[in-house]
């Protein structure tokens, strides 16, 4: 089938997957949108002028290509789950949400038997990259089924790895969550000992910020926690779930994770302090208190 062709389906319009629905729309492929909260999908199916089936099984039918981009690995199983009945013999689902590679390979063992395909592509760049389309996707499936799709990821991400087969993209998201959590903790807590100094916040994001401590997150978020504007970006909840993914792959490798352990710790405490909405950046709220800067 000719890639240019191809009609796709979204399902799962939350913050990242309305912004690439609207990328797949721009490109040409959009098709179908279906969300569990169905007036969103209303919604965007009226702007763009696309259909909104009722079910995903009914959207399946309509489509060859079937992105999804829900919370976590339940959601992700529950929505191949409501597809099955749709989905024709040589179509293909493409999960772009943040979940286990375990699930990845659960997901695609279980199309598989119906002669689907399935590719995991988890994105990294946040909800800017997303409505800007400039996501990095980290890719795991077989050669054939990630070329299909390349010219679909590339109506949203600048950067498309594929980085072997299926689950290799959600191991290599995990590790970018290490990394996201790790640079957080770090910038957190600096910019709450900034604060008990005394500093000029604002000098000082814009000198650090050039240089060897610079981040997409400093740069990003460094103003707004100090103004305590938690609002949009990535919700403390969705890393909390991922840091969870990452110590499960550690505890099979038997490996030791001490800073995806501090974050995972700080991030429930959040969560359990009613934060869970909030951008990760709230992080700033407890190492306030344990700096004693507020
Ligand atoms: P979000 O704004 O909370 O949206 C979640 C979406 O999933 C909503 O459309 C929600 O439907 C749907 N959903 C949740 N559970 C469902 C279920 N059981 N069945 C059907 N639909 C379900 O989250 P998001 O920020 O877009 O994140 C989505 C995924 O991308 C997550 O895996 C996240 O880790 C990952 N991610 C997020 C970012 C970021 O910066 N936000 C960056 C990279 C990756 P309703 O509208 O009905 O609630």
């Amino acid at each position: 089938m000719d890639n240019n062709t191809l009609r796709a389906g979204f399902i799962g319009l939350g913050a990242m997957g309305q912004a690439m629905a609207r990328h797949l729309h721009g490109a040409g492929f959009l098709a179908a949108v279906w969300n569990r909260t169905a007036a969103k999908a209303g919604a965007l199916a009226q702007e763009l002028a696309v259909a909104a089936p009722e079910t995903p099984a009914q959207l399946a039918q309509s489509c060859d290509v079937v992105f999804v981009c829900v919370a976590a690995d339940a959601d992700v199983l529950a929505v191949i789950q409501a597809l099955e009945p749709g989905l024709q013999p040589g179509s293909l689902v493409v999960d772009t949400s943040t979940v286990s590679p375990a699930t990845a390979r659960t997901a695609a063992q279980r199309l598989a038997a119906r002669g689907v395909g399935f590719v995991d592509a988890p994105v990294t760049g946040g909800v800017e990259g997303a409505r800007n389309g400039t996501l990095s996707v980290l890719v795991g499936g077989g050669a054939a089924d990630v070329e299909r799709v390349r010219p679909l990821l590339a109506s949203f991400g600048q950067r498309i790895a594929h980085f072997g087969a299926v689950g290799a993209g959600q191991a290599a998201k995990a590790v970018n969550q290490v990394m996201v959590a790790g640079i957080a903790e770090a910038v957190c807590e600096g910019l709450a000992l900034a604060e008990r100094l005394e500093l000029d916040t604002d000098a000082l994001i814009d000198t650090l910020g050039n240089g060897a401590a610079g981040s997409w997150f400093l740069q990003k978020r460094g103003r707004t926690m100090l103004a305590d504007q938690f609002e949009g970006g990535f919700k403390l909840a969705l890393l909390h779930k991922d840091l969870g993914i990452v110590q499960a792959i550690a505890s099979e490798l038997g490996a030791q994770l001490a800073t995806t352990q501090a974050a995972l710790a700080d991030y429930g405490q959040l969560l359990a302090d009613g934060h869970g909405d909030e951008e990760i950046s709230a992080l700033i709220r407890l190492k306030r208190r344990q700096v004693g800067s507020g």
